[in-house]
This record gives C-alpha cells, structure tokens and sequence, in this order.
C-alpha cells in the first residue's frame, strides 16, 4: 500500500503543479459571492477507499458547494423513493443543454431529465420525504455531512447573496410545477435547492464524499454507513451523463470517470472502489466547470491509468 500511495502522491503533486496556476477562464459572475472570491486559489485532495488522506494547495480553503449538492440530494433520493421512481419522475439522460437551460423542459413535456441540472435538481429537492421546509433542508444538510464526515454549515452570506439573484430558477421551479413535476411548494423546493448550493466545503470534505461514493456508501474517514449501496451505481451513472454539463461526454471520453462540478470551482470525482478526488480553483471555462480543476484531475488519473473503460 505504501508503494502504490506514493504513485498516487507523485501524480497528484505533478498533476498540481502542471495545472494549479493555469490561466484562463472566469469566476462565475452571476452570483455576487462566488464573484469575489480570489480566483489564484487552487487545491487537490483524494480520500482514498481505506481512508488515508493526501492533499495539495489551498486545502483548507472552504468553497461554495452549489451544483455539486446535486449529488447528495440525489443520493437522498435515491434511499427515499428509488432508482425506479428517480428514473421516472426526473430522468436519466443528458439535455445537451446548458445547466439551467429552460428550453430542455419545453422540448420534453416539462420532464427534468437528469437530477443534475437546476430543473431536475429542486424537483429531486421537491421528492424527499419531509413534513415541512425546515425538516426538507435539515436532511440535505445533514446527508452532505454524514457524506463528508465532517461538519458543514450554511454560508449566510453566499445564501443571501443567491436568494436575492436566483429568479431564474424560481420561474423554473414554477414550470415544472405547471409540468407537474413539482411535489412540493415549488418555491420550497427552490428555496432549499438554493440554501444546499450555498455550504462550504474544503477539497479534503469533498475528496471524502467521493470517497464514500467509491466505497459503496461506507465514509472511509468516519466508517459509518451513509448510502445503499445497491443505490450507487445509479448515482454514478447519472455523474456520467450530465456531472459536467455539456461536457460530460467529451469527460467521458477523455477522463472516463463520473465525476460533478459546481459553479463555485470544485469538481468531485469517483474512481469505485479505489478513492474519491477533489479539485478546486474558481475560474470557469463556458460549460460552467472549473478550469483548472478539470486539468489537475485529468492529468492526475491519467497518469495512475484510472478509466472506467479500461481493463486494468
Ligand atoms: N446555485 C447555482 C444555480 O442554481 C448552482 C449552479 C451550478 O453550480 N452549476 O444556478
């Protein structure tokens, strides 16, 4: 083990330092907070299946989680109602389209067809099991901690500055529900959709997530059961077709790993059975994904030959 986790350090101070500082890209600017947020900060963490822990960077650095949510609100649902019940109510393919695209609901009847972008993500929030909007919220938040193995709150400034910006979304929770794919106040569901975008976490949480993920629902870090994980597979697949938006296939393709990137410049990423990898750095490319995240983790299971398509 000590041999294979000095392959796994050496690529992952290679992959760093190649990609850390890379130019290009911009912060997402549509939310004041993630706007003002250094945009020279980079860091890597991997939390592998045992539990040993590496990191490069910033990686106490806390950023916003946003679209990365998705996941743990999936996961959630998932144990609530089902594979079944998911794939028939939100969907289970890519939109091709951007992440909070309206035109993907008009062409398929209202229906969401993937929990990872903003429409299938509220109507996903709108599925949990919850007798009020407290107890809907105190579940997500409470999934993302037991998926991180640490403990994560609410930033009040990143949600006040995205509850007074995120009319876009309100007017997509209002068709879905016009869609009836809303089962819940849809402004609920957008509003808890907006409070579980706005959690820091730092890249050695996110790396545990992921982790826990590859380890069929078992946190590596805290050893507790947090998922089926019969539901996983689900989960991963979902990563593959729409994690990184409109690039999801071209990361297929090359990186070949499910993986979920967030406007706030993280990225989680899922090597099952083996670890979880977590990349940080605010500038984004036009898809909405961190630039140099997709770089460092690119770079870093490619050189250790981590592909779900390859026979190893
Ligand atoms: N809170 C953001 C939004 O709803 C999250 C989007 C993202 O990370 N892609 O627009």
């Amino acid at each position: 083990m000590t041999m294979i986790l000095n392959n796994v350090q050496d690529a992952l101070v290679n992959a760093y330092s190649q990609f850390s500082l890379l130019e290009g890209g911009e912060n997402a600017n549509y939310i004041p907070y993630l706007a003002s947020i250094p945009n020279n900060v980079s860091s890597m963490a991997i939390v592998t299946v045992d539990g040993d822990i590496l990191s490069q960077g910033d990686s106490d650095f806390r950023f916003a989680l946003e679209s990365i949510s998705k996941v743990c609100s999936l996961a959630l649902a998932l144990e609530d109602v089902g594979p079944a019940e998911v794939q028939n109510k939100i969907g289970a393919d890519p939109t091709g389209l951007p992440f909070n695209s309206v035109i993907a609901l008009e062409l398929h009847n209202g229906k969401p067809l993937s929990p990872l972008v903003n429409a299938g993500a509220m109507s996903t929030v709108s599925l949990l099991k919850a007798s009020s909007s407290e107890h809907r919220w105190e579940r997500i938040l409470d999934i993302q901690q037991q998926l991180a193995g640490a403990p994560i709150s609410l930033c009040e400034e990143l949600n006040h500055s995205e509850q007074t910006t995120n009319f876009h979304n309100r007017a997509i929770a209002w068709l879905l529900y016009s869609a009836d794919a809303m089962y819940c106040d849809p402004m609920e569901a957008c509003d808890v959709y907006t409070r579980q975008c706005s959690t820091l976490v730092n890249t050695v949480e996110l790396a545990t997530m992921a982790a826990t993920f590859a380890a069929g629902g078992i946190n590596p870090i805290t050893q507790k059961k947090v998922l089926t994980t019969e539901n996983i597979p689900f989960l991963l697949a979902e990563m593959t077709m729409e994690g990184m938006y409109g690039s999801s296939g071209d990361w297929a393709y090359t990186v070949g790993l499910p993986a979920k990137s967030g406007v706030g410049g993280g990225i989680l990423t899922v090597v099952p059975g083996v670890m979880g990898i977590a990349a940080f750095s605010p500038p984004l490319d036009a898809m909405g994904n961190s630039v140099r995240g997709q770089k460092m983790t690119a770079s870093f299971t490619q050189q250790l030959g981590y592909n779900l398509y390859k026979n190893r």
